[in-house]
């Protein structure tokens, strides 16, 4: 048992967004991990908020996060988003080494905008990154190919076994999961999935905005939130 406070203990992992269980986003029950920061701009991205850099030293402690995830009752695995994770290889290399010492039985599932092929030429943290993977999705989003697709928004994205795990789930129906709504203990409403078809963010908003609600984008941890609407004359 490692005493030492988790801030003290690892390297930081620049975070935009968590969300403790989501069925929407690679197979079964799984934690999710959007990572901020991506260094591609492709049109129509459902995840803006992500896309700038975070200085490092504002991350978050991997130890902190392994603990988070270390606890989780219920999931089979987590899924690594962003944001491009692979922006951050290092510090996901040092979560995933830390939290299968803890649960070994965990997979691990993660998102780039980067080819399989590119990544395999990458940085020692990226091939490190890929050797701890069961599945990958690879290629940048283009909405010019969007289609209803199982996990991905385009049809030039790929799913990539990297283990067998999970080669059954692959001979399933290649269409949406669907979307994840979730609503917080503060109210805010918050999103997960990929959408089926283009526009999906914009037309939530819409509606939102109708009800007197709004997607807030500028929260602590970057989350794409709907928060309720703030009383008049308050702030
Ligand atoms: S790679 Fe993903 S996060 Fe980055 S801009 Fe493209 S869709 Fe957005």
């Amino acid at each position: 048992m490692n005493n030492q406070p988790a801030t003290e203990r690892s390297a930081r992992l620049s975070v935009a967004r968590t969300l403790d269980q989501c069925s929407v986003l690679g197979p079964g029950s799984r934690a999710v991990i959007w990572v901020q920061g991506c260094p591609l701009r492709c049109r129509g991205c459902v995840a803006a908020e992500t896309l700038p850099f975070a200085p490092a030293e504002q991350g978050r402690p991997v130890a902190e996060l392994v603990d988070w995830l270390a606890a989780l009752p219920g999931i089979e695995g987590v899924t690594l988003s962003g944001g491009e994770p692979f922006a951050q290889a290092d510090a996901l290399v040092e979560l995933l080494d830390q939290l299968r010492q803890r649960r070994p039985e965990l997979s691990a599932m993660a998102y780039s905008g980067f080819r399989l092929t590119a990544l395999r030429r990458g940085s020692p943290g990226q091939r490190a990154l890929l050797e701890r993977l069961d599945l990958l999705v690879d290629g940048p989003y283009v909405a010019a190919l969007h289609a209803d697709l199982r996990w991905r928004g385009s049809t030039n994205q790929r799913i990539h076994l990297l283990t067998q795990r999970y080669a059954k789930a692959l001979a399933e129906p290649d269409t949406s999961a669907g979307l994840q709504l979730s609503v917080g203990l503060d109210g805010a409403v918050s999103w997960a999935g990929v959408p089926a078809v283009p526009g999906f963010r914009a037309e939530l908003e819409r509606r939102l905005a109708t009800g007197g609600f709004e997607l807030r984008q500028d929260t602590p941890d970057h989350s794409p939130q709907a928060v309720p609407p703030t009383p008049k004359g308050t702030r």
